[in-house]
């Protein structure tokens, strides 16, 4: 039997009093507090006698390491980190500068130019960099302040106060695979925080109970992703400049679905430009459950032009990471009674541009300004904190997000009528036909087997596993084992399925069990079960899980919540 992770009941925790929590060690958590560190450092220089402590607040972040769990593109926007550390391009972890860009619409065989890149895919002057090096670097950054990051250890609950959020607690540590406490058994902290701020990316699981809780998405347009499946692959010299980057557009995609591709050029560590980032974003919002975003990336490699910039090459790592893609409309409300939200985990993410590091950091710059306040007067209550929303409405964060904030609704209905809208939208400051388009939650466009052709139809070559050559394409167990990921094996599923009968009873006929495809990771899958009455019985992998969020999101019964698993597990998105 199947046993999900929960936090384990009538155990003493120790508690801990904070000033201020930041969960997620990303660049919006590890800017927060360096920001925050930065105003303390100054505030204490200008009033000696009124000092602040720095020793009460803490980041936590669920990898072992600091950056193990960031995986992005990824080029950088440099406008937030010229705010946060003026001259950071000389110490900073950047591979190049963007020197030439293309955009191209892919056909199965051919491709064209765009003769003219969209002023949103214009690079020159962004750099391309691993985030996980560039993380690991601000996380030396932050440390050096005298801020503690716990490593390995993830936020599982929020605590509260009546209305009130007064806390986070971490993971359990040492429970077995049936719930029960093990010998090494350590419960989690309670951290009594003034401020807690959430910063776990792309739908974090605490920003799930809040937004939930108090519904706050009310207001909001529905929050709508798109799974990134990223390759790193070293190639023979010469195929790519560092600093080049290429973008497409089109096949393996159809009219229908919504995505795109990067290839970005890297030096490597070697004398030659040998690095080529690559990866495929497609929007869950397709229609059919048979889809597979892994095996899209694998077809995308098929196109003559990326199969000739691979040839002769060798994939070194892969990953899989959601992003938000909502916009503007989708936002939330970001700041309440002892708390804030930010970067992906707000939906602060340009889709336009595949761009949110630097909005990442400078909202946590802005929630810095805004817990500093609320430490200098003492004062967490929203009354307090929801300054942090006027400064967000203020900043070039709401300039950026405003102008495409229709962007993603346009492609609804596909892409012709998303190419309208666009075209519309940019000449309309982001208005295009109204103000506000609407949108409707992803897995809400996932139809039902006995509407879609058997054969796949036109989309026949994006749907169930890919087989892989071993060369160019790979099947998702090889792609896995170059992500690093590991877990404890002996402990509780931490993909929590509500109800397991509707996996068994009527989403295998209905759907055909879609978590087997949308996994990038094959963590689930429908085994031979003669008691059931389909023949087949949902098990799990959890061990495969590389953190994505693809299934909290993708799933069409909404099911399937992702819980942090124990602290320290997961994918090890070295370089990525
Ligand atoms: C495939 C892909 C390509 C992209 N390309 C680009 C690009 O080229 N340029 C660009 O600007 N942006 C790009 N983005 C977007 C960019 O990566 C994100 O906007 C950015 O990383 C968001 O930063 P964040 O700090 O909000 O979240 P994250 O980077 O996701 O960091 C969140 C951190 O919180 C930790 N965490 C989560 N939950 C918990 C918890 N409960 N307890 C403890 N720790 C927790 C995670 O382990 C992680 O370290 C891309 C995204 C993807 C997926
Ligand atoms: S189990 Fe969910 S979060 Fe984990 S890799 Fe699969 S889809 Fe992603």
């Amino acid at each position: 039997m199947l046993v999900f992770r929960k936090p384990i009941e009538g155990v003493e925790r120790p508690q801990m009093p904070a000033d201020v929590v930041i969960v997620g060690g990303g660049p919006a958590g590890m800017a927060c507090a360096l920001r925050l560190a930065q105003l303390i450092d100054a505030h204490n220089a200008a009033h000696p006698d009124a000092r602040l402590s720095k020793e009460n607040i803490y980041v936590l972040e669920k990898a072992r390491e600091i950056g193990q769990h960031c995986l992005s593109g990824a080029l950088l926007d440099p406008r937030s980190m010229r705010e946060l550390l003026p001259g950071f391009e000389k110490e900073a972890p950047l591979d190049a500068e963007v020197t030439k860009e293309a955009v191209y619409f892919f056909t199965e065989k051919s491709k064209f130019k765009l003769p003219i890149t969209p002023p949103f895919l214009r690079d020159h002057g962004n750099y391309v960099i691993s985030l996980n090096r560039f993380v690991k670097w601000l996380g030396s950054k932050v440390e050096e302040t005298g801020i503690t990051i716990f490593t390995g250890f993830a936020g599982s609950e929020l605590l509260y106060e009546g209305d009130r959020v007064s806390g986070v607690r971490t993971d359990d540590k040492g429970i077995d695979k049936e719930g029960q406490p093990k010998s090494n058994f350590e419960p989690g902290y309670d951290l009594q925080a003034k401020v807690v701020i959430l910063a776990e990316g792309p739908r974090g699981s605490l920003t799930k109970q809040l937004v939930s809780k108090f519904d706050l998405a009310k207001n909001a347009n529905p929050q709508t992703y798109g799974v990134g499946i990223k390759e790193l692959w070293e190639v023979p010299a010469g195929r790519i400049a560092a600093g080049e980057v290429i973008y497409t557009m089109g096949w393996p995609l159809t009219t229908k679905e919504y995505g795109g591709a990067w290839i970005y050029g890297s030096p490597g560590t070697g004398p030659k430009d040998n690095i080529v980032s690559l990866g495929f974003v497609t929007g869950l919002d397709y229609a059919d459950p048979r889809l597979d975003p892994q095996r899209v990336l694998q077809q995308f490699k098929r196109h003559p032009f990326v199969a000739k910039l691979l040839e002769g090459g060798k994939m070194i790592r892969y990953g899989a990471k959601s992003m938000p893609y909502g916009g503007w409309w989708a936002i939330p409300p970001v700041a309440g009674d002892g708390w804030m939200i930010l970067g992906d985990s707000a939906g602060f993410l340009n889709s336009a541009r595949l761009k949110g590091i630097h909005l990442a950091i400078k909202s946590g710059m802005l929630a810095a300004e805004t817990a500093f306040d609320a430490l200098i007067k003492n004062d967490p209550s929203a009354a307090t904190l929801s300054a942090f929303q006027k400064k967000v409405e203020s900043s070039w964060i709401k300039e950026e997000l405003w102008k495409v904030r229709n962007l993603h609704q346009g492609f609804e209905h596909g892409m012709y009528a998303g190419m309208f809208h666009t075209g519309l939208q940019m000449i309309t400051g982001g208005r295009g036909l109204r103000n506000r388009y609407p949108a409707k939650a992803g897995y809400e466009h996932m139809r039902k087997l006995a509407d879609l052709p058997a054969d796949g139809g036109a989309e026949a070559h994006l749907l169930g596993p890919a087989k892989g050559d071993g060369k160019l394409t790979f099947d998702k167990l090889t792609d896995l084992y170059h992500s690093g990921t590991k877990h404890e094996e002996d402990q509780p599923s931490h993909l929590v399925i509500h109800d397991t009968d509707v996996c068994n009873t009527r989403c295998v006929k209905e759907f055909g069990s879609p978590c087997q495809n949308f996994c990038p990771a094959n963590v689930y899958e429908m085994v031979d079960d003669a008691s059931q009455p389909n023949g087949k019985r949902i098990s799990l992998n959890p061990s495969n899980c590389v953190h994505c969020k693809t299934c909290d999101i993708a799933d069409p019964y909404q099911i399937i919540t992702w819980v942090p698993p124990e602290g320290g597990g997961g994918p090890n998105y070295d370089g990525m």
